[in-house]
């Protein structure tokens, strides 16, 4: 689906990477290329707007990584913008109530692949071992409800019997009484569309969803037809509480950007995306993959992310050799402070360590929060560099100025030096032993 695109980019990058140094005029260039092609591709405007003026800080930001080509970062800047700009990284899946039956009601226009989509569903559910439910509420198209009954032997689940004559809220009650007195896990209503955005349809999903208080609402969407399927989403995002959204047919020739906007604009998860007539054709979502898909350069992107971190492990070395030899000073310290926010904060970082339940509670009791972090970076940055490196110097007049300048308590600041000292004398002692202090610490 995002063909066109991707050959625009790929030329772009192409032309960047015959060069060596990129100057600011070249990357300005670039992107004001990369915001062409996005246009081109049906990507609404203030989404292109507002990922280039992000790409552009992140550029200027973005410290240089000697061992990369500059073209291969800008080709990074742009993946990142595209993971963003879809949700970022993670798949968002279904959100299962833990108090069954839950309930997902379908709603989308007609011919949007609806009732395929919810018997797709059906069957991703169902090898996931959960007893599925299929109810069509479709009385205006009689051949709706038989189709689902079919497609719901396809998919080896239940559907609804279906009874001449009710209307769609009578059904839906029936179909949850059915879920609950027969133990089903999950319950799909397969609401009627039309084929125009309809006052009738809007109003008919708004009342089901208010008998039904479904724990997913997804608004089915055809990618293909761009712009109007944000229009849509946007619409039936004032009338129903919508959760997330499937677009289907991304297995078709059409630009695609529609669905690149249709986060940005409608601000939901794109939970699934549908890749083919078949009832198992239905992915999950996943950001990360599709930018990746859409500038073809995978191993790129690889490439400059180990670069990165590689500029960290280059930098965590300097420190181990300063610390060997007995330094840590105050810049250091914030050195650290940064890293471990880098790092997801102290949770992130605590997800890493083996043996972690030993330290939690040790730093628990050092007051080593994310907010700390944050206050603690403060008052370093409020110290003259003579100060930082030297914290001997900090006498009572200094330290209220920090605190004036940092915004904190004195205490604060007292307690900041207190706990430099002994993480300078724990990495003293760590490096008399050689390194084994480094592994009794974390537990191992
Ligand atoms: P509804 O009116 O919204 O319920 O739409 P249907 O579920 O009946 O789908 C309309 C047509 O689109 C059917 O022929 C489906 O097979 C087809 N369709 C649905 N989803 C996809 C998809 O992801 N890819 C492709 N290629 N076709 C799809």
């Amino acid at each position: 689906m995002f063909d066109a695109l991707t050959d625009r980019l790929s030329s772009v990058f192409d032309r960047l990477s015959g060069r060596g140094v990129l100057s600011e005029k070249d990357i300005d260039e670039a992107l004001k290329e990369v915001r062409t092609a996005l246009l081109d591709a049906d990507v609404a405007l203030p989404v292109v707007r507002d990922f280039i003026a992000r790409a552009r800080e992140q550029a200027s930001g973005e410290a240089v990584i000697r061992s990369v080509r500059p073209a291969d970062q800008v080709v990074k800047i742009t993946y990142d913008g595209l993971v963003e700009m879809l949700g970022g990284e993670g798949a968002e899946g279904l959100n299962l109530s833990l108090n069954p039956p839950t309930v997902i009601l379908m709603a989308g226009l007609q011919g949007s692949g609806k009732t395929t989509t919810a018997a797709k569903l059906a069957l991703r559910l169902s090898r996931e071992r959960k007893k599925v439910l299929l109810a069509s509420l479709d009385t205006r198209r009689p051949a709706a409800m038989e189709q689902l009954a079919t497609l719901a032997v396809q998919a080896g689940v239940d559907s609804l019997p279906i009874v001449a004559g009710q209307s769609a809220p009578d059904i839906a009650r029936r179909a949850l009484s059915s879920a609950r007195l027969q133990g089903f896990d999950v319950v799909i209503l397969d609401t009627a569309g039309r084929t125009t955005l309809d006052e009738a349809m809007m109003a008919e999903a708004a009342e089901i969803a208010a008998i039904g208080q479904p724990h997913e609402t997804l608004l089915v969407a055809d990618s293909l037809t761009g712009q109007d399927a944000v229009r849509t989403a946007r619409a039936f995002h004032e009338r129903l509480p919508l959760t997330g959204l499937v677009l289907t047919r991304a297995d078709g020739d059409g630009r695609g950007g529609a669905a690149l906007s249709m986060r940005a604009v409608t601000g939901l998860p794109i939970k699934f995306l549908g890749v083919s007539e078949k009832i198992d054709g239905l992915d999950v979502f996943d950001a990360a993959r599709v930018a990746g898909r859409i500038l073809g350069q995978g191993d790129i992107v690889a490439l400059v992310e180990k670069a990165a971190q590689d500029l960290d492990t280059a930098k965590a070395e300097a420190m181990a050799r300063r610390l060997a030899k007995g330094q840590f000073d105050l810049d250091m310290m914030a050195d650290q402070l940064a890293q471990m926010k880098r790092m997801g904060g102290m949770e992130g970082l605590m997800g890493l360590l083996p043996g972690v339940q030993k330290v939690k509670k040790q730093i628990a009791e050092a007051n080593i929060s994310d907010k700390a972090l944050d206050r603690q970076a403060a008052i370093i940055s409020s110290m003259t560099k003579a100060e930082r490196r030297k914290p001997d110097i900090l006498q009572a007049s200094r330290k209220r100025r920090i605190a004036a300048g940092a915004g904190v308590e004195v205490a604060e600041i007292n307690r900041l030096l207190k706990q430099h000292r002994q993480m300078a004398d724990a990495f003293k002692m760590m490096s008399r032993d050689g390194g084994k202090g480094f592994a009794r610490m974390a537990g191992m």
